[in-house]
């Protein structure tokens, strides 16, 4: 039902993220089962209830990663909903009331009007589905830790959902920014097609060499565990390294070079709500999209196959409306 402060989404996209398949998969340990994910949802607002003033009828809107948050504890206050200790998830997750959520591989969606984002005329709703969750995961610590002055290095490890759009949105800021991937075979599309300006094939002991010192910056996407003590290697002194991945067992944390070289690492969490529409104003103005596989919904097994293989270009998004209408 369509509560008073609701809006209900027709949805017609919805992008896969890698966080779905470690949900599938209970990579973290808190699955619960029946799980429907689906956290970069875009579609069309059908209905809005009577307290609703943000939105109509036949806007173009979308839904990210969170869907509650108490509204009044430091954390909501501050725009920061996302690190409200009482934050409900779009999927697999439970409201007060001891229903149930479920995501965007959906057709429809019952959604607070706090947690409902607008999407710019000119930003498409398929392609810009997946800066929902991939954007702002990568624009938020971007802002937060000051990694975004112009001309300096910024370093993308992992290239996939989240690290292809770090890589357009640091070419944004006017960073310089080098990608560090397993895949050597992704290094003419990261140079030639997403905007990077290097590429560093991170089991080359050579390449990787050659780059020792040289970032200002490092976004960490890696889905899996990785050593980190290469990539603290890459960054200059009072370097900072920004961890988003969310492996599903501890890294290791060398603490010499971080100490010896005042080095920082952080973590960042999606973003709040305020920041979310910022960032999506941010990249309709630069005109940044996701370069997305689009897929039905039949297809979703492969795609998750693919995905567990860093086999995708990258980022898939269900055509929600056509998989429902074939
Ligand atoms: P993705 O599309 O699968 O990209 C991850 C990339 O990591 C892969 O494309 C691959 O890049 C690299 N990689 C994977 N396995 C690797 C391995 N064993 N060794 C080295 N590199 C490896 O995933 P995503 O959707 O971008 O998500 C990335 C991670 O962020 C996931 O853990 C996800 O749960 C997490 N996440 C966090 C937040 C947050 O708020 N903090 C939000 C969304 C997602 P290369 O082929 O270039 O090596
Ligand atoms: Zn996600």
């Amino acid at each position: 039902e369509n509560g008073d402060d609701d809006v209900t989404l027709k949805i017609l996209y919805c992008g896969v993220c890698h966080s779905d398949l470690h949900t599938l998969r209970n990579d973290w340990g808190f699955s619960f089962y029946p799980v429907v994910p689906g956290h970069e949802i875009s579609g069309v607002v059908t209905k809005v209830g009577k307290n609703v003033t943000k939105f109509n009828i036949g806007d173009r809107v979308g839904v990210g990663v969170l869907v509650g948050s108490c509204k009044t504890c430091e954390c909501c206050e501050q725009d920061l909903e996302n690190y409200c200790p009482r934050i409900i998830f779009t999927y697999n997750s439970y409201n007060p009331d001891g229903t149930k959520n479920y995501g965007g591989y959906s057709d429809m969606i019952v959604v607070d009007q706090r947690y409902v984002l607008r999407f710019p005329d000119n930003l498409p709703l398929d392609a810009g589905a997946p800066l929902l969750c991939a954007g702002i995961t990568v624009y938020s610590p971007m802002k937060y830790y000051g990694m975004t002055e112009a001309g300096k290095h910024l370093g993308v490890a992992g290239l996939g959902g989240l690290g292809h759009v770090a890589v357009k949105i640091g070419k944004a800021f006017g960073l310089k920014v080098t990608v560090i991937s397993s895949s050597p075979q992704k290094e003419s599309e990261a140079i030639n097609r997403l905007g990077a300006d290097s590429f560093l094939v991170s089991n080359d002991p050579e390449k990787m060499k050659s780059a020792i010192g040289t970032m200002d910056y490092i976004i960490d996407t890696v889905s899996a565990v990785h050593p980190l003590l290469p990539l603290l290697s890459l960054l200059k002194v009072n370097g900072k390294l920004v961890t988003v991945g969310l492996p599903n067992k501890p890294l290791e944390l060398p603490v010499f070079p971080l100490v010896m070289g005042r080095k920082l690492i952080g973590g960042s969490d999606v973003g709040g709500m305020k920041e979310t529409q910022e960032m999506l104003d941010f990249c309709a103005k630069h005109n940044i999209t996701a370069d997305i596989e689009l897929i039905r919904i039949e297809e979703i097994n492969t795609a998750m196959e693919r995905l567990a293989k860093s086999d995708v270009r990258y980022r898939f998004v269900i055509d929600v409306a056509n998989s429902l209408s074939q």
